[in-house]
């Protein structure tokens, strides 16, 4: 047997992180056991179809590097992979249900539907479908769905007994069947419904393991009857528990939390998305990696397994993807971490500053995301207004009165500098600080403020006054007199 997973999304706005895991997790599986991994659109409600979301589901996947080996851009023998081009294919199926008995046309309308609801809760009762319409005789059906009349079809879950599958993870999963509604199948514009579509696609397009939510837990006890009444074998469901923001809701692109797509745009790794989306709800074998945390996708490709899947909720950790995206980005050759550093200095340093390549020598390990890179570095353009207090510094022994000693006697010895070098910049600071008996950090310390204005900063004050040269170095020396004196 080929293991065949696919990825089923809707269309309806960004990948969210949810999404981006239920994606990997099927991509794993299938490459792991030499399988194929394919992508379908499921586009049949079309009222919340959002448009470009489609185009962006191709994006997004190639994006994190699951490349897909069937799908609506790439082509297969299964084809087509949108479901609204599969629409003729779905009602031949849905009629061979009528025609057994497990499911019928329904003919009622909105309106009826509503005020039978009413009644229904009105007197407290749950309100499912009340099977109306199966009372009708076949004749009459089919000489109204003949007439052009508007109907869905519906199935028809038998009143008594249970409905039942099996669940990789979860067991045995099941429901009685008095409490599960005769869900519509083929709505009243001829499409199928994902409660239809999902197990016709399914089946037609050889899927072995359906990896989805546990949102769909529930409703996958009908599907099972619908495999039966098809005289189908049901793929091996595996139903993968949702990633939550805390502890009460669910990641939500309406609360604000990031899709795959912010991620990237706030500076965050693929691979470090990927590593740390792959840790939300799975854990490799202990035995085999120890409390191994750093997982490339081939990496993961062959760890990855089944029985490392979590049954409880998976928390997403801001603090910890942030954690994973120092650390690769830490990792990455310096060459790449400059390209990608460029446009974010670009933003507040553009014809301000030239050796980049010296600034993201200094950067390299201290950028956690790169969205956080402009503040870090604006100093450089622009000093910041500052208070006189960073100037005391217990350990360098630094007080104002020093720090405007120090500036004093860096001014011109700075000044004096034609190659305005680090080296030449710390040889000048540590021959004038020992000249006057001072502490390196007496002059260093007060310089690096002066012309920073910053408690903290990457890099110190010799890379500082290379990086912004000798006219503006001189000139924020000269604000510092100003300020102390
Ligand atoms: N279209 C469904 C969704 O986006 C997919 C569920 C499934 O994978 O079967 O939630």
């Amino acid at each position: 047997m080929t293991v065949r997973t696919r990825f089923a999304p809707s269309p309806t706005g960004y990948l969210h992180l949810g999404g981006l895991r239920t994606a990997l997790y099927t991509y794993l599986f299938a490459k792991q056991n030499n399988g194929k991994f394919i992508l379908r659109i499921e586009d049949t409600d079309q009222e919340r179809e959002v448009e470009g979301a489609v185009e962006l589901i191709y994006k997004s996947l190639r994006q994190a590097g699951l490349d897909y080996d069937e799908g609506p851009d790439v082509g297969g023998d299964f084809g087509p992979y949108i479901q609204t081009q599969r629409r003729d294919l779905y009602m031949p199926y849905a009629m061979q249900l009528v025609e057994s008995g497990a499911a019928y046309p329904c003919f009622c309308t909105k309106e009826e539907l509503q005020e039978r609801r009413d009644a229904a809760t009105q007197k407290g009762e749950q309100w499912k479908y009340d099977k109306h319409c199966l009372n009708l005789s076949k004749e009459e059906a089919k000489r109204r769905m003949a007439s052009g009349e508007p109907f869905v079809i519906r199935q028809n879950i038998p009143l008594t007994g249970t409905a039942s599958f099996e669940d990789a993870l979860y067991g045995h999963v099941e429901a009685p069947c008095d409490t599960l509604d005769d869900n519509v199948l083929i709505k009243a514009d001829g499409l199928p419904t994902y409660n239809f579509a999902n197990v016709i696609d399914d089946h037609l397009m050889g899927i072995t393991h359906v990896m989805r939510g546990t949102e769909y837990l529930s409703s996958t006890p009908k599907y099972n009857l619908l495999y039966k009444a098809l005289g189908w074998d049901a793929p091996i469901y595996i139903h993968l528990s949702p990633v939550m923001k805390d502890a009460s809701r669910k990641l939500s692109k309406r609360y604000g939390d990031p899709s795959f797509e912010d991620l990237l745009a706030q500076g965050y790794v693929k691979d470090a998305i990927i590593n740390f989306i792959a840790l939300l709800g799975w854990c490799p074998d202990v035995k085999k990696y120890g409390d191994q945390e750093f997982f490339s996708m081939q990496d993961l490709i062959e760890a990855f397994s089944l029985d490392g899947l979590s049954k409880s909720p998976a928390i997403f950790n801001t603090e910890k993807l942030v954690w994973f995206n120092h650390e690769y980005i830490s990792k990455m050759p310096f060459d790449e971490y400059l390209a990608m550093a460029t446009p974010w200095f670009d933003k507040v340093l553009k014809g301000k500053i030239s050796d980049y390549r010296r600034l993201a020598e200094l950067m390299h390990t201290r950028t956690e995301v790169f969205d956080r890179v402009p503040d870090m570095v604006r100093f450089l353009a622009e000093l910041p207004e500052y208070d006189i207090d960073i100037y005391t510094h217990k350990k360098m022994k630094t007080d104002p009165e020093i720090s405007l000693k120090a500036l004093k006697l860096a001014r011109p010895a700075l000044e004096a500098i034609d190659d305005f070098s680090e080296d030449n910049l710390k040889e000048a600071l540590m021959t004038l600080a020992q000249q006057n008996e001072m502490k390196t950090g007496q002059m260093m310390w007060p310089v690096r403020i002066a012309i920073s204005g910053l408690a903290s900063t990457p890099g110190g004050a010799t890379e500082i006054a290379y990086l912004i040269g000798k006219e503006e170095t001189l000139r924020r020396i000269d604000k510092g007199i100003e300020k102390l004196s």
